[in-house]
């Protein structure tokens, strides 16, 4: 068992490296999230003593529980939907929040790292595709939503996050991401905080490096499949 997950992350890790040399990306500005959701603490070890420092959960719960019993220095990110009552689980214990989309959530956030004397970091979650079953902004609501968050105390927009619909095509996956990039574009010229791209999971990651990817959220390909 333990075998197979770390060849699992050395198979992804050699995968990314070959389509940053295929897109002339440098890997090292490549942050790969084990998405370890479902799996137990003793696989987050198992990657962790295998020399894997970043992982991301979706649960508040689950992710407090994790941290109590995995090693100190591990980076956690939060990528699932914000319960306002739940945020004391997050801050000061994750380095980014990529699922921010709503006023009451990031005001709770703020509020939160105001209480921790923290800068909290986040992402927004945008809805590119406009599938109504996806969580995330429209793309026509971000702008107005960022500077909601630029009059808050303590936090800081690093960027964007997006989930393709699973039945996208090739051609869509390219348009997904590609328009989540150009937003990061607009953004970045700026504000030069605004630089990452949260984007690509295990079916489409490659499509989402080619198309600008910085963080990539990865759970099955590592783990294998999950059982809710
Ligand atoms: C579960 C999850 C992932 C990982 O998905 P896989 O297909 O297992 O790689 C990525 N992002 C989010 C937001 C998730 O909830």
């Amino acid at each position: 068992m333990q075998n197979r997950i770390c060849e699992n992350i050395d198979k992804i890790k050699a995968e990314i490296e070959h389509t940053c040399a295929k897109c002339s990306r440098n890997p090292e500005n490549i942050k790969l999230l084990a998405v370890s959701k479902y799996f137990p603490a003793e696989d987050i070890i198992t990657l962790y003593n295998h020399g894997h420092r970043f992982f991301a959960e979706n649960k508040a719960q689950e992710l407090r529980d994790k941290i109590k019993v995995t090693p100190e220095d591990i980076e956690w990110h939060f990528i699932g939907s914000i319960q306002t009552n739940k945020i004391k689980y997050l801050i000061p214990n994750v380095s980014l929040i990529h699922s921010v989309s709503r006023e009451k959530e990031i005001a709770e956030i703020s509020k939160k790292a105001v209480y921790e004397n923290i800068i909290q970091d986040f992402l927004i979650e945008v809805n590119i595709s406009g599938e109504e079953s996806k969580s995330g902004l429209n793309p026509d609501k971000v702008k107005k939503f960022a500077d909601y968050c630029n009059n808050l105390k303590n936090i800081r927009l690093k960027g964007f996050m997006t989930m393709a619909p699973f039945d996208s095509d090739e051609k869509e996956l390219h348009k997904i991401f590609g328009s989540l990039r150009n937003m990061r574009d607009e953004f970045n010229s700026y504000d030069k905080n605004i630089t990452e791209l949260s984007m690509g999971m295990s079916g489409d990651f490659k499509i989402a490096l080619e198309e600008g990817a910085t963080i990539l959220r990865i759970g099955s390909s590592i783990f294998g499949t999950r059982n809710y």
